[in-house]
């Protein structure tokens, strides 16, 4: 079968479609032919060494969240799984630990990465455990549902890390800061979709046309380090700031600026990472005005049924960017180097 094969940490440059044999599942596992997979940010970063977790293992198969038709299953897997259509949660988390057992599965520290620390699938075949491959509707397309299956339900699970289980009440003012890429997108539309008001932030520059339809009322523009401009843009929009604060750049300035413009006992909820993270902060933003800043990295095994569902009814509609074949994967990581499109980069691999 074909599978882009990373052969040394070093970037996606060093990717190469390459001929190997086909993964049997084993016990507790499925074999996946693969239909389509998301390109992410993540990915390229870890790949190049960027210090932000576990580093990838070498060589490996890439491809952090594939969906696909179930083609067999290993011992202890229901036979009925087979010929099941299912996305991938990237995130595998041990599912012993107290926060799994717990329910808090994005909690678990003993998680790895398929895709990053075992094989991925950007290939024609790719082997999880059973218990990440999640069934989706029959509604719902292939490329779409690799759009979704990470950005969406950790976007529920910014959400109710706030907030809890219930969310947000209706019309609560939500600022998204990097909301043309795909967290952001998803952040943008699950918000809506739960009838908040959404302030979209956006880097000047980027395409931003699609962002009312999908739900944002607003959308303000930072220059790269703005965060003095993105503070005034939505002040000008919230005088007394918003009550909750989702990003999904990493960037440790804009963070600050979040923080800032979080309201009384409100949240900022941070759920990306860059090299570039470091900010300062005036602590007196907790002690006096109360607010309180998460972090967030994974979602929880309830959040992807509950965004898949979402995406199976209809209130959430994923937006694939561009579609690519599995041979043009570097050009594929090179396109989300670019801030020129709106959503997420998938592979279609047949
Ligand atoms: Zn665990």
């Amino acid at each position: 079968m074909r599978a882009a094969r990373l052969p040394e940490a070093g970037g996606p440059d060093l990717l190469r479609v390459e001929q190997v044999g086909t993964p049997a599942p084993g016990p507790g596992e499925v074999l996946i032919e693969v239909h389509a997979v998301g390109v992410n940010q993540l990915e390229r970063q870890v790949m190049a060494g960027a210090p932000l977790g576990r580093p990838v293992l070498v060589p490996r198969t890439v491809g952090l969240d594939p969906t696909g038709v179930i083609a067999a299953v290993g011992l202890g897997v229901a036979e009925e799984r087979v010929g099941e259509r299912v996305a991938v949660k990237p995130n595998v988390p041990c599912g012993t630990c107290d926060f799994c057992t717990a329910g808090h599965e994005a909690d678990c520290s003993s998680q790895y990465v398929s895709g990053i620390h075992s094989d991925g699938g950007a290939a024609d075949y790719v082997v999880v455990p059973e218990r990440v491959a999640f069934p989706i509707a029959s509604s719902v397309g292939y490329a779409e549902a690799a759009a979704a299956v990470h950005s969406v339900p950790i976007a529920l699970h910014m959400i109710r890390r706030a907030y809890g289980p219930a969310g947000f009440a209706p019309g609560t003012t939500v600022l998204v800061t990097g909301a043309t890429g795909a967290l952001g997108v998803a952040c943008v539309q699950v918000c809506a979709a739960l009838g908040a008001r959404v302030v979209a932030g956006v880097l000047k520059g980027e395409p931003t046309g699609d962002l009312p339809s999908l739900g944002a009322a607003e959308v303000v523009e930072y220059p790269i380090d703005g965060s003095a401009e993105l503070e005034s843009a939505v002040r000008d929009i919230a005088p007394r700031g918003v009550p909750l604060a989702l990003d999904a750049t990493g960037s440790g300035a804009l963070i600050g600026a979040a923080l800032r413009l979080t309201s009384w006992a409100g949240h900022t909820v941070v759920a990306a990472a860059l090299p570039e993270s470091a900010f300062t902060v005036d602590t007196r933003n907790f002690y006096t005005r109360r607010v309180t800043l998460h972090g967030c990295a994974a979602a929880d095994f309830t959040d992807v049924r509950d965004g898949l569902g979402l995406v199976a009814d209809g209130r959430v509609s994923p937006v694939v960017a561009t579609r690519m074949a599995l041979e043009d994967i570097r050009e594929a990581f090179e396109m989300t180097k670019r801030r020129d499109h709106l959503g997420k980069v998938v592979l279609s691999i047949r």
